[in-house]
């Protein structure tokens, strides 16, 4: 019988701590580990009972979407590249304060706090950094209005997200998730797996995501930056507006400001080529959170492009959260308007290309160099033309865990990370309209 070691064996694990969270006896927990700069689960031989719940809800190594869009939506969608949906629109929080601290519009605060002041929810799983561990996440169910505002902007870095979900099986009450695609497949994954959860898990708040970042990528940067990484007190990966910049507080009280994106100092100009991606994240094809409620990511296009006032996207999948955004506006706590679902398409051209067409030479040539891939259906083949962008990725990835390329990176400037890019760049195809 295949179980959670065959996961982290293969490199399929996504270190989103499903495995630990629905574990009956508390036999499995997450590392971090350092080797890697990944979360991977650890198994107590003592405990384990081998009843295979881990394993059956386990998204590193499936993720039959044609079997979660009957579970979630009774039906498959119509719209190969943003999965079932209803409505798609461009809004932000109305509270200048949410949106200024958050990552785009403010909204996943906003919804949050109306929710749970509202008693549509009890808590809220969200994430937030460790004070004492500031370079580590802590995730947490947050049942007041300051623990959803303590877990406000994006973490580039590893997210046990769902080692809470034993808190949410164990207690009463109605919860909303936050999390990356990863995280709500595994939470659907168990929600069919374990009688009464589904009821529990009132709202699944999705973010897009092209692609997460491990704690290596954290650290590589301090060092680039002088910083030794025990010196770092606190830091924000997306602080301050729009689109936002990493706030590195320092144990003597120095403060660093380093730009996220748009120059060519830049930090995300790293991550943006894929150094430092876990390898389990080349592999997902799902960019745009399709099996949540709503999802929501940055609207990245010229006409939402307001210095510090950031905009997010929506994409909304059921009812219950169309009825949360009328009630939102209806009390003037955000502003929302139509947009195609073209539109929402174009804001995200790069990664839902990557993540939707170009995964197809990341499958082929991690089977032709014998590496196992998660099963995925329904999955669209298309070889010819994605497989200069597969070894690009498959180069990043190798060689941000190799020793000597690590050490000469240290000294290439973020500029020239932004060259790199552009070759991703001219292997992508800008994104096709609608049908794929
Ligand atoms: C790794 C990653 C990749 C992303 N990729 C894209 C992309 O390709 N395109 C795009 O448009 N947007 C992407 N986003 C989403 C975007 O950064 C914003 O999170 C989104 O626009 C919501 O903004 P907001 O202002 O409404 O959220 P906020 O009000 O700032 O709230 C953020 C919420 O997200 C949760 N959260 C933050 N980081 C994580 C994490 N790592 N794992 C789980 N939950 C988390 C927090 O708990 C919080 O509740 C990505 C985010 C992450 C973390």
């Amino acid at each position: 019988m295949k179980t959670i070691s065959y996961v982290v064996k293969n490199n399929l694990c996504t270190g989103c701590g499903t495995c630990a969270g629905v574990c009956p006896t508390d036999a499995i927990y997450m590392k971090n580990n350092a080797k890697f700069g990944l979360y991977s689960p650890e198994i107590n031989e003592d405990e384990c009972t081998h009843c295979g719940l881990c394993f059956r809800c386990c998204p590193g190594v499936a993720v039959d979407m044609k079997k979660l869009n009957s579970f979630v939506f009774n039906e498959q969608p119509k719209n190969n590249l943003l999965g079932n949906f209803l409505y798609s629109y461009v809004g932000h929080s109305n509270d200048n304060f949410i949106r200024l601290n958050s990552s785009s519009g403010g909204l996943i605060t906003q919804l949050l706090l109306f929710a749970l002041e509202n008693g549509v929810i009890d808590g809220a799983l969200v994430v937030r950094m460790k004070k004492d561990s500031p370079l580590e996440p802590e995730p947490f169910i947050a049942r007041t209005k300051e623990e959803i505002l303590s877990a406000s902007q994006s973490k580039y870095c590893p997210v046990p997200l769902n080692v809470a979900l034993c808190e949410i099986i164990k207690q009463k009450g109605k919860i909303a998730v936050v999390g990356l695609p990863c995280h709500i497949h595994g939470i659907r994954l168990a929600e069919l797996a374990i009688n009464g959860l589904k009821e529990k898990i009132v709202f699944h708040i999705g973010l897009l995501c092209s692609h997460t970042v491990s704690f290596s990528g954290t650290v590589f940067l301090l060092r680039k930056f002088g910083i030794d990484p025990v010196d770092v007190k606190s830091i924000k990966y997306r602080d301050k507006g729009w689109p936002g910049s990493m706030l590195i507080e320092l144990k003597n009280g120095k403060k660093l400001r380093k730009e996220f994106v748009r120059s060519w100092n830049a930090y995300w100009n790293v991550f943006s080529c894929f150094f430092f991606t876990p390898h389990r994240c080349i592999l997902c094809p799902d960019q745009s959170n399709e099996f949540s409620d709503i999802s929501l990511g940055d609207a990245w296009l010229p006409e939402f492009k307001q210095p510090n006032l950031g905009e997010s996207v929506i994409i909304t999948r059921s009812k219950e959260s169309e009825i949360l955004l009328d009630k939102l506006n209806s009390v003037g706590s955000l502003s929302f308007k139509s947009i195609s679902p073209n539109k929402v398409l174009e804001s995200q051209n790069f990664s839902i290309d990557f993540k939707k067409k170009k995964i197809s030479g990341r499958f082929y040539l991690s089977r032709l160099f014998g590496m196992k891939v998660p099963y995925v259906n329904p999955f669209f083949f298309r070889k010819r033309s994605t497989l200069f962008n597969a070894f690009l990725t498959y180069f990043s990835v190798w060689s941000s865990s190799n020793k000597f390329l690590l050490y000469f990176m240290q000294y290439i400037p973020l500029s020239l990370f932004r060259i790199y890019f552009g070759l991703f760049k001219i292997s992508s195809l800008r994104t096709i309209e609608g049908e794929y």
